[in-house]
């Protein structure tokens, strides 16, 4: 069957696309001369067509959410069957609905630790945005509201709303969100030192310790970290690191925050990022892979301590979204969970993390450039470099990622570059949890010749 759209056809939807639709993290101008790069139409197992026809490996899924690929046909079901039942019902006033109720019984019996009770929102930021109120809130029921400040730190992604894009650390995005906000502040961070490779040293939760100490534990709230960097470049945090932010934030009062958006849900090859090194955020922030990006869903996990203070007061918990705990994106989210579960994807993601490092050693062997190379589960990145036995960064013009991840996608494999950052030039990998031996071997043989074409060029 020719699936293909006419060439008139992409035309006109190339036209429209660059008269209408104003596109995120995209350079306008470039956009409405160029228009967009690929219109995708459908997809199977770890592959998305365009509507030419052209199949591409999807090496990202897509941003870092479809987990368990395209064509899952139970999960089209469970939507349908929802949406035909009750498509939408609030869970304002007391009101709530069966998948909802399901759902977050599922989460809290998943999640690390004490946690106990689930806060729905629609998306990563909306649960990121929700825990730093709830955080706050949470310390002025305990009579210290002045505990208001978010600690963050160096290289972070956390959203897109304006107290989220401030607490994130990646420039281009911590400047777009309008607010310098003095009461979201960026410790350094361990990665400026620390990166997987270099010396692991838990000591480096230092710098949160310098920023609590200067601006007083009286006024901070919360510390908000990814267990493993996604957008900043895949950074894994060195053993001992989160144990000890822990610690630190236990001896000043400050609530943990583990921002789980993409590393939740199997993603690591372990059911939460944090179960990597035992340690017990007092909040847990998900989205993306909880529906595998089939529906918008997000939500934000409580500990026990967070429930009991909150369920506590007669005041009413003056936040939600019209979409918090929307039937139909919870019924897709219990029956992504029921796949996750039944066909043992997060034990697949952690035996696929060892093919893949197979992968990355062979590329680092034939490819002088290759560098850093990590992967945690199908989390996983590696450094492109000018010389990776002196740390010598590649001059900004070659733009190193771009141009392999460009080959890449020539080659009909999308991936992802992080090269928001002077002299670093990531490239991310980040296959669906379905993917197979066989699939990620074809992903390392296309980064292969991407790399020589690269190299090629580089005379
Ligand atoms: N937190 C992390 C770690 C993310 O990677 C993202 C999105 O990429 C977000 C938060 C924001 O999620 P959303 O785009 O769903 O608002």
């Amino acid at each position: 069957v020719n699936v293909s759209a006419s060439t008139s056809k992409i035309q006109e939807l190339s036209e429209l696309d660059k008269k209408y639709f104003l596109h995120p993290t995209t350079v306008p101008k470039a956009f409405i001369e160029e228009g967009p790069k690929i219109i995708f139409s459908e997809g199977n197992g770890i592959r998305v067509k365009d509507i030419k026809g052209d199949s591409y490996i999807d090496g990202v899924s897509m941003l870092w959410n479809v987990n368990l690929g395209y064509g899952q046909k139970e999960l089209a079901d469970a939507a349908h069957q929802q949406l035909s039942k009750l498509p939408y019902s609030s869970s304002f006033y007391g009101y709530s609905n069966e998948p909802a109720i399901r759902l977050a019984e599922k989460i809290v019996s998943l999640a690390p630790g004490k946690s106990s009770a689930v806060f729905y929102t629609s998306g990563g930021s909306e649960s990121n945005e929700t825990a730093f109120k709830l955080a706050r809130y949470y310390w002025s029921l305990k009579g210290k509201s002045e505990k208001k400040i978010i600690i963050s730190i160096k290289r972070s992604y956390h959203g897109a709303t304006i107290a989220t894009g401030s607490a994130t650390g990646i420039e281009g995005f911590h400047n777009f969100s309008g607010s310098s906000g003095n009461d979201m502040i960026h410790a350094k961070g361990h990665l400026t030192n620390c990166e997987l490779g270099d010396k692991t040293d838990p000591e480096y939760e230092g710098c949160i310790r310098d920023v609590i100490e200067k601006e007083g534990a009286h006024r901070i709230a919360a510390v908000i970290l990814e267990p493993i960097q996604g957008a900043g470049g895949v950074h894994v945090s060195p053993d001992g690191y989160l144990q000890a932010v822990k610690k630190l934030c236990e001896e000043n009062e400050v609530l943990f925050i583990a921002d789980e958006v993409i590393s939740g849900f199997g993603r690591t090859g372990k059911m939460f990022g944090v179960n990597h090194w035992e340690v017990e955020p007092d909040i847990i922030c998900v989205a993306k892979g909880i529906t595998s990006g089939y529906s918008q869903l997000g939500a934000v996990i409580l500990s026990e301590e967070l429930r009991e203070t909150l369920v506590q007061t007669e005041q009413i918990l003056g936040h939600g979204f019209t979409y918090s705990g929307h039937p139909t994106a919870c019924a897709v989210g219990l029956k992504t969970i029921e796949i996750i579960e039944r066909d043992n994807l997060v034990e697949n993601a952690a035996n696929m993390e060892k093919i893949l490092k197979e992968g990355f050693v062979y590329l680092q062997d034939k490819h002088p450039h290759v560098a850093k190379t990590r992967a945690v589960g199908l989390l996983a990145g590696f450094d492109l470099q000018a010389d990776r036995d002196n740390d010598v960064p590649f001059e900004q013009s070659i733009r190193a990622a771009k141009t392999v991840v460009e080959e890449c996608f020539k080659r009909k494999l999308i991936l992802r570059a992080a090269d928001f950052e002077v002299g670093k030039n990531i490239v991310a990998v980040a296959p669906p949890l379905v993917i197979n031996k066989q699939e990620l071997e074809e992903v390392i043989g296309i980064i292969d010749d991407a790399l020589t074409s690269f190299e090629k060029s580089l005379g």
